[in-house]
């Protein structure tokens, strides 16, 4: 029976346990896939607990991402570029640290349909999300980006750490820098459930521009239904939460695992 389990604080309201009980489910694997609460104090001994006991590996989520950079063994180039592990894999008695989710949002990009190869991509935030999604974007061959940060000098250190060329704006050259964007993507905060929205206005955005939102709550924000009227195509965030999954399932269970419409009806649910 293979096991694996998300650490979090608090962790009751993860999806991680719905993601993964699904495909074991569906994939009919004895495993089990559990939620452990753990206080930021307590996670170097529950990831050592976990091991001990033969567990294959786990998610962190808030706040354990980048604690747990320095408990690694061995950090795969997604954790360090995006300075945060989100999965890790215990191994020959190694604790190897993983970052999905710059692959849960190229996955997430490649299932709604929207590119990135030769478009230039505007990212708005600079925090954890923004830097795992550039470094996953331009490993995948994005090559033209441009940062808007409210706070500037976070954006200009994301820049140098992933060693891009990027033009890098704060908040006043949001609106003049979207007549160049091919795709816009929203890494903040603006637009989820109890935060202010993103207050854009679109129309000097091309109109071949693709528009994406990592905020999954609610599953479409006010950016994407003005993109979606305006007839941009969109992705919305809740399939990068399911695609990032992938990676720890594939590694804990030896299988990539199926996104269903199934799946991703349940995980809707599970969202609002
Ligand atoms: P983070 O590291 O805390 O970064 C937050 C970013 O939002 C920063 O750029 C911050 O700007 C900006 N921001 C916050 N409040 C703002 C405001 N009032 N006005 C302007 N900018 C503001 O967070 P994160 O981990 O990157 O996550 C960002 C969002 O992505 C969250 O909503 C999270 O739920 C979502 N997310 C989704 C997925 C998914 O699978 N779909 C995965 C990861 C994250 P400053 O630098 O100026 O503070």
């Amino acid at each position: 029976m293979r096991r694996a389990a998300v650490l979090g604080f608090p962790v009751a309201h993860s999806l991680s346990p719905k993601l993964h009980g699904y495909w074991l489910s569906h994939h009919r694997i004895e495993g089990t896939y559990e939620a452990i609460a753990t206080a930021p104090q307590d996670l170097a001994d529950t990831l050592a607990r976990l091991a001990d006991a033969g567990y294959e590996g786990c998610n962190l989520t808030l706040p354990h991402k980048e604690a747990a950079l320095a408990l690694m063994d061995d950090l795969d180039g997604s954790a360090s570029a995006a300075g945060a592990v989100n999965t890790v894999h215990f191994e020959n008695g190694k604790m190897e640290g993983y970052n999905s989710d710059g692959f849960g949002f190229i996955e997430s990009l490649k299932a709604q349909g929207l590119g990135w190869q030769d478009a230039t991509v505007m990212i708005v935030g600079a925090g954890g999300a923004a830097r795992a999604i550039i470094h996953a974007l331009s490993t995948a061959g994005a090559r033209d980006f441009i940062i808007v940060n409210r706070t500037l000098e976070k954006a200009e250190q994301l820049a140098r750490d992933l060693n891009i060329y990027a033009d890098v704006r704060d908040w006043s050259g949001l609106s003049s820098a979207l007549e160049k964007t091919g795709l816009l993507v929203n890494c903040t905060n603006l637009g989820m459930a109890g935060q202010d929205p993103l207050v854009l206005d679109l129309q000097r955005l091309n109109p071949l521009a693709g528009v994406a939102d990592i905020v999954y709550k609610p599953l479409e924000t006010d950016l994407l239904k003005s993109a979606r009227k305006r007839g941009h195509k969109v992705a919305t965030g809740l399939p990068m939460l399911i695609h990032q999954g992938r990676l720890g399932f594939k590694l804990w269970f030896g299988v990539d695992p199926e996104v269903t419409a199934d799946l991703q009806f349940i995980m809707e649910q599970a969202a609002q």
